[in-house]
């Protein structure tokens, strides 16, 4: 970061549900840290998702966070408006030959899985839970490819992990301020490998959540990313993207999660208690803040 430019920072909720109060937490701390930083705010909406994203659901986002009192910078970033910045950076991959079509569908993974794991052996989940992917395209040559898109137009495109790393032959860190879910702080790490070939694209989804998450901080001149601690492990990822494609490093930010009383994440499907439902019964955003334990 440029010492005269200001810092920048980015709240980036998706309209796939209404907001809770965990949303509201991480919206008011990157607020907060940009004030405080005399830095920018900037919000983004990640609504690459065409089926679970609505025009509707974005517009109640909006108001949630102006009636938490947030103001942000020019008219917020909208993904879906951006998919040619997204398939440049999928295309520079490409040209490294970094990036494979698959044909796996879930169930096949699933029944992958399960059959190694019949015969001993231990078959690891992402980060996430998600098996690592079992299948072989990686090795297919060309032909092969083409060959299988002929025949199933529907695939996945996926980044290969281990000719990735290869490719960087150096170690990757990133520096972070809060902290991970092993307290993990400072200088970390970064260890893209546990997430095995990863999603990069799908036929209907002509990108990811992680490649457009990098692109657009890029984009954005982003420098403070500040979220969730559940996105600590995909932080490994984005440097991995950021290093392939010549973006530069933000400095990140991993804060707590608010729980559900029963400890459960907070989740827009499972109808937690969403800013709207708060507001609606006569809270204020004051009793908000009380509530997430931000200012008194
Ligand atoms: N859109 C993501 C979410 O709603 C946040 C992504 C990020 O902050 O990197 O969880």
């Amino acid at each position: 970061m440029n010492a005269n430019t200001p810092p920048v920072f980015r709240f980036a909720p998706s309209p796939n549900g209404a907001l809770h109060l965990g949303h509201a937490y991480s919206a008011l701390i990157n607020y907060h840290m940009a004030q405080e930083m005399n830095g920018r705010f900037l919000l983004r909406i990640e609504d690459i998702d065409r089926v679970r994203c609505r025009p509707e659901l974005e517009q109640d986002l909006l108001e949630d966070l102006e009636w938490l009192g947030l103001e942000w910078e020019e008219a917020p970033r909208k993904q879906s408006e951006h998919f040619a910045d997204y398939r440049d950076a999928l295309d520079t991959l490409i040209c490294e030959s970094l990036v494979y079509p698959s044909f796996m569908s879930r169930k096949q993974i699933r029944d992958s899985v399960a059959s190694k794991n019949q015969v001993g052996i231990q078959w690891k989940d992402d980060p996430d839970g998600s098996p690592i992917y079992p299948g072989l395209e990686r090795e297919w040559t060309e032909t092969e490819h083409e060959n299988e898109r002929n025949k199933q137009p529907l695939h996945t495109l996926r980044l290969n992990m281990i000719a990735a790393i290869e490719m960087l032959n150096s170690s990757i860190s990133f520096r972070e301020t809060g902290s991970g879910p092993e307290n993990e702080t400072g200088i970390c790490s970064a260890h893209p490998e546990k997430w095995g070939d990863l999603v990069l694209a799908r036929s209907d989804t002509p990108t990811s959540y992680h490649l457009s998450v990098v692109v657009d901080d890029a984009l954005q001149g982003v420098t403070h990313v500040v979220r969730g601690r559940d996105l600590f492990h995909a932080t490994s990822v984005h440097r991995l993207l950021q290093e392939l494609l010549g973006l530069p490093e933000p400095e990140y930010h991993h804060h707590d999660l608010i729980l559900a009383d029963d400890n459960r994440k907070l989740s827009k499907s499972a109808g937690d208690t969403s800013l709207r439902a708060l507001r609606n019964a006569g809270l204020t955003p004051q009793d908000v803040k009380k509530l997430i334990g931000i200012l008194s």
